[in-house]
Parts: structure tokens; C-alpha cells; sequence
């Protein structure tokens, strides 16, 4: 394989695709025009070893306000819409002008959550980055800030990034910031901080080191980081959080003290439930008795109506809902084959009564298990 000549930490066996996300500041502070070269010449190195390389750049708000000679980020949307309008277009520019140098094509993808949470759209977006990959483009993706209103805002890249890292079916997702990686205590602050080379599972004390106000650590934001992390191991792909600032991300990629290595759960999950678990909008709620709960979760058993104790939200048959326990705890999601009408009706009965209690029967199961995740 191609991969071979890479460097890689030898937790990661090879790459096939990699998605690597990296932040305003590496993009635009000083010593800013050193860094991206850099980075572009690491990206351009895993592109000719054959690997289909997505990059998800933030900056676009930081580029318009530098056009605008504006010093300190605005807090009304508006603005910020206005900036990154103006600096969308400065940022590709200069990513075109670097890759061009290495005749590489690049490629615009800018999207807000509607785009990924419509599940014909999310199918829609994959062919579009499947056929770029597939046409040796390398994908340069930002949320669409100058549309992006706050209810399908993401918000920060990393989570877009991680879910750009689900679509695209990647092997590693490389989240590029100014530290490298976990650590136990503040580096900024605390020189006895220790550096937390691999993340095997996501304890409560993984957690903590990035929620606690005193450690600081959330400092750029790496609570998201993490939970970003989460999500893309959970679907069975790597993360790593490392030092994009001060470090090369072929360091990042092979040196267990520039970055934090996040392992995935052995099992790959499809594209399908991917969505299903991450990406989809729930439209409602399904609580389930202590009998299903069980089935469910212990024994990988689809959901019947028996098990149903109520429904809240208004859904078609088709649609994503969460499905809750009776302690309000949402233990999966699902698409479901019934409206919330139906279910409603179908509540606590037996597969045998399906058609009586509604007037017909098209499935035995409220939500079959190939269309269900628990989490
Ligand atoms: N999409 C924003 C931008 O390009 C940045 C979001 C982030 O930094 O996470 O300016």
C-alpha cells in the first residue's frame, strides 16, 4: 500500500483517507503565511501517496475582518455574516494559490446542518465528495457562515469537522489546534502538566480535564474538541488533537508528543447508522418500558409497539426519533416505521392487533433494529 511510506504512530495501521481540520488561529496569526505552507506542503505529501485528503479550514470570519480592519471578533451576526462573505473568498484564494503550485485541484464545500441533516441531501453531499475524492481533488469545507442563522449553525468546526469525517467514511480525523492534545493539568499555566499521548476510552476523568474551570484547558474551545473526538471513535474512526502551531501535522501524525491519539471502538459503523446515531434531526421521543429497555439494549432486539409507553413529538413514518427510557435517559435512536399517530395508537399492543388498533400493517416493528443504534 502506498501508505507504507508514511510515518505514522504506530497505533494507526495505514490511512486511506484522512480529514484534517484546523482552526483560525494557525491560519492567521502572526508567522500565519509560514505555518500554512507548511501544512499545505503536509497535505500535498499524503495526496501523492494516494491518499484521499479532506481539509475543513475555519478562518473566514478572521480573513473579513482583517479586510474590514476590524481588531476584535464581532458579536452581532449580522457582522459576522458580513466577514465571512468577505473572507470566505480571500481564505480560498489563498489556499488556491498554494495547492496550484503543486497542480493540485481544490475544491469549495461550504454547509450548514440542514445540509447534513436532511437525509437526501447528507446522500447528495456524499456523491459530491466522493466524486471530488474519486477526481483527485482535495475538498476545502466551511460551515456556510453568511447564511448560517443559529439553528443550523454548527457553530465550530469541530463539529463539523467530525461529521464531515463521518460522511466521507475516513480512517483519521487530524483536529489541528495550539496545544498537543490532553493533558493533565493547563500546559499554559502549569509546568508539571503532563502530556496524555492516548485516549483509550472516554472516562469520566477524560471529561473532567476539559470541563473543570480550573484546569483551564478548555481554552480553544477543547471541550468541543473532545466531544467531536467522541463521536468520530465511537463510529470507529481515529482521532487525534494535536499542535498545529507550533508543529508539522506529519509530526502530529507521528509523534506520540505532538498530539493526543483518541482509539476508535473496533467496530466500523455504517454510513447509515453513522447517521442515524450522529447526524440526523430527532422529530420526537419514544419511551419505552423496562421490558423493551432490555430487549433493546441487551439483547439487540428490535422495538415493538408492546414495549411503547409513550410518544411526544410529531413524526412521519420514516423519520429519525430518539428513544428514551422510562428515567428520561435516551438510550438510541432509530427511524421508525410508523407516524407518531400510529404509534400512538399501536402504544403497549401486540404485533397480532397491529392492523386492528390502525387499519393496516406494513411492519411487525415500531423501529426495526437494522435501523437503530444504541449508545
Ligand atoms: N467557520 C468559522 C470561520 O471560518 C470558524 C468556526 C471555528 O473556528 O470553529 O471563520
Amino acid at each position: 500500500m502506498k501508505t507504507k511510506s508514511l510515518l505514522l504512530r504506530s497505533e494507526i495501521s495505514s490511512i486511506k483517507t484522512i480529514v484534517v481540520k484546523t482552526g483560525s488561529r494557525i491560519l492567521t496569526a502572526t508567522g500565519h503565511e509560514a505555518r500554512v505552507k507548511r501544512l499545505i506542503d503536509d497535505l500535498v505529501a499524503l495526496h501523492n501517496a494516494g491518499i484521499r485528503v479532506v481539509l475543513v479550514s475555519s478562518g473566514a470570519i478572521a480573513h473579513g475582518m482583517k479586510a474590514l480592519g476590524l481588531t476584535k471578533r464581532p458579536s452581532n451576526i449580522p457582522m459576522q455574516q458580513a466577514c465571512a462573505s468577505i473572507g470566505q473568498n480571500r481564505l480560498m484564494n489563498m489556499y488556491e494559490k498554494y495547492f496550484e503550485e503543486h497542480n493540485i485541484l481544490i475544491g469549495q464545500v461550504l454547509l450548514t446542518w440542514d445540509d447534513l441533516r436532511s437525509k437526501k441531501r447528507y446522500l447528495n453531499l456524499r456523491n459530491t465528495f466522493f466524486q471530488l475524492l474519486d477526481s483527485n481533488v482535495i475538498p476545502i469545507v466551511n460551515e456556510n457562515d453568511s447564511v448560517g442563522v443559529e439553528e443550523i449553525q454548527f457553530g465550530n468546526n469541530d463539529t463539523l469537522g467530525a461529521q464531515i469525517a463521518l460522511l466521507t467514511n475516513a480512517d483519521i480525523f487530524v483536529n489541528l489546534t495550539d496545544v498537543g492534545g490532553l493533558y493533565d493539568k493547563n500546559p499554559h499555566t502549569d509546568k508539571t502538566a503532563k502530556h496524555i499521548p492516548v485516549v483509550t476510552q472516554f472516562s469520566s476523568y477524560i471529561h473532567k480535564l476539559v470541563s473543570e474551570k480550573k484546569t483551564e484547558i478548555s481554552v480553544g474551545g477543547m471541550s468541543t474538541k473532545l466531544k467531536a473526538a467522541e463521536t468520530v471513535t465511537r463510529a470507529g474512526i481515529h482521532a487525534l488533537i494535536g499542535d498545529g502551531y507550533d508543529q508539522r501535522l506529519s509530526s502530529v501524525l507521528s509523534d506520540d508528543r505532538c498530539a493526543t491519539l483518541f482509539v476508535p471502538s473496533d467496530k466500523k459503523m455504517s454510513s447509515r447508522h453513522r447517521w442515524i446515531a450522529y447526524t440526523g434531526q430527532a422529530c420526537g421521543k419514544i419511551i419505552v418500558d423496562n421490558g423493551a429497555l432490555n430487549a433493546l439494549t441487551e439483547k439487540g432486539k428490535s422495538l415493538l409497539p408492546a414495549g411503547v409507553k409513550g410518544i411526544h413529538g410529531t413524526f412521519k413514518a420514516g423519520d429519525k426519533v430518539e428513544i428514551v427510557s422510562e428515567r428520561n435517559t435516551v438510550i438510541g435512536s432509530g427511524l421508525v416505521n410508523y407516524s407518531s399517530d400510529d404509534a400512538d395508537l399501536l402504544r403497549g399492543c401486540r404485533t397480532s392487533e397491529i392492523s386492528q388498533r390502525i387499519g393496516h400493517k406494513s411492519f411487525d416493528e415500531i423501529i426495526h433494529r437494522n435501523n437503530l443504534v444504541i449508545y
